[in-house]
């Protein structure tokens, strides 16, 4: 028995793999949650999985679990993933590193011929990206009990496709019951998609918790009417009123911009949505994160006034369909300490970091104790085709993925 260790060539070699499938703007992938390249990339994972020797079962919103058995198979698995699924103009690393890492790991301990006492667990999240589906992380969230199994399905796509259709249409609609087993803990490596680590030079990340996030689904309804006579003082624009919540998040941002604060208009969606005639339905998604949770709290808070404001102005009404949170500092101390003792004996140059991003960890952090490794990304570029990192790039944190997940597993 070797001491296991990271081959970032074979790591290398699946991610150039996985690049194939999906592809999208040069360099980059479309490879949209549930779609034929979702199925393909899940498919090979499963090949991968098994040509490693581990189990691997599907729940009922699609989730991927691949498990290497320990020594002690009673005990709850140390789990390590992220997802496969991207941006529709997304990378070739978004979520993938982290749950191809999590097989390198796999095939690390089996090249070393070791055995871990708990068993560890691969896991691929469905929808992590929320790019077809809305919400994001939903995967996660049905799984740890967040979102219900019924409502996860019926979520639909731009074309009235539901996520419990397409999963049976592309034979990834599970029978397990999206229920929660017991992890002994999660770890989600994943690039920082942020400017700060190769800013600074930095190697490995050490997530201690992530900018305090919300994210809101709204709906407006007016009436349709024809563009000119229609008198002004009675219209119902519903496009007008999505539209001005859409820069008032957009003002929010700007205006919590100096110690950090982002908001962000991310989509509009109207009906009929066509010259001469005004719409009378509108959908918009926007999110605003901060730092400091008390700031972030404000700044949810002035866009639900916003929507409001903006209906009565259009003279339309508006309903909240979702609203979704996360990050605050709720991944566990024990982990994260852990997590920055192995970069830093490692040798790797090493700082802490919160996420701005979403990710499927925040979710799980609700079921169990849980950490993230951040690898740097060149210029933080990221749902961006020319999203770029390197073997050397991400090798430090596979070694460090690495190194606490053994620890974890064979205490
Ligand atoms: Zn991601």
């Amino acid at each position: 028995m070797s001491k296991p260790v990271i081959d970032v060539e074979r790591f290398w070699k699946t991610i150039e793999r996985s690049a194939e499938i999906g592809g999208g703007r040069p360099g980059g992938l479309s490879r949209l949650a549930l779609s034929d390249s979702d199925r393909q990339v899940r498919d090979e994972f499963i090949e991968w999985c098994r040509a490693a020797g581990l189990n691997t079962r599907i729940d009922g919103v699609g989730n991927i679990f691949a498990r290497r058995a320990g020594s002690d198979n009673s005990l709850p698995p140390v789990v390590l993933g992220s997802h496969l699924d991207t941006q529709v103009n997304g990378g070739r690393f978004d979520g993938i590193a982290g749950v191809l890492g999590a097989l390198e790991v796999c095939r690390a301990l089996d090249t070393a011929n070791h055995r871990t006492r708990r068993p560890l667990e691969i896991v691929n999240w469905t929808n992590e990206e929320g790019g077809r589906f809305s919400p994001p992380m939903v995967g996660s969230g049905c799984f740890v009990g967040t979102y219900g199994l019924q409502w996860t399905r019926d979520r639909r796509d731009d074309d009235g496709k539901s996520i419990g259709e397409e999963l049976a249409r592309i034979g990834y609609l599970g029978d397990q019951p999206a229920s929660p087993h017991a992890f002994d803990c999660y770890f989600e490596f994943h690039i920082e998609q942020g400017p700060v680590l190769d800013r600074d030079g930095t190697q490995v990340g050490v997530v201690t918790g992530g900018y305090s996030s919300t994210g809101t689904l709204v709906e407006f309804r007016g009436e349709t009417a024809h563009t000119g006579p229609w008198p002004m003082e009675r219209r119902r624009n519903a496009l007008v009123a999505a539209a001005r919540l859409l820069v008032a998040v957009d003002d929010i941002g700007w205006d919590f911009a100096g110690s950090g604060g982002k908001g962000t208009a991310a989509r509009l969606v109207a009906w009929p949505n066509k010259p001469g005639i005004l719409s009378d339905w509108a959908q918009t998604v926007c999110d605003v994160r901060h730092p400091d949770p008390a700031s972030a709290a404000v700044m949810a808070e002035r866009v639900r006034r916003a929507i409001g404001e903006a209906a009565a102005r259009a003279n339309c009404t508006a309903e909240v369909l979702d609203t979704w949170t996360w990050g605050g500092r709720i991944f566990a101390d024990e982990l994260v300490d852990l997590v920055r003792a192995a970069s830093l004996r490692r040798g790797y140059r090493t700082q802490d970091i919160l996420s701005q991003a979403g990710h499927d960890a925040y979710m799980v952090a609700h079921h169990s104790p849980t950490a993230m490794i951040f690898a740097p990304c060149r210029n933080g570029i990221t749902h961006n085709n020319l999203e770029l990192c390197t073997r050397e790039d991400l090798a430090p944190g596979l070694d460090v993925l690495l190194d606490v997940a053994l620890t974890r597993a064979d205490r």
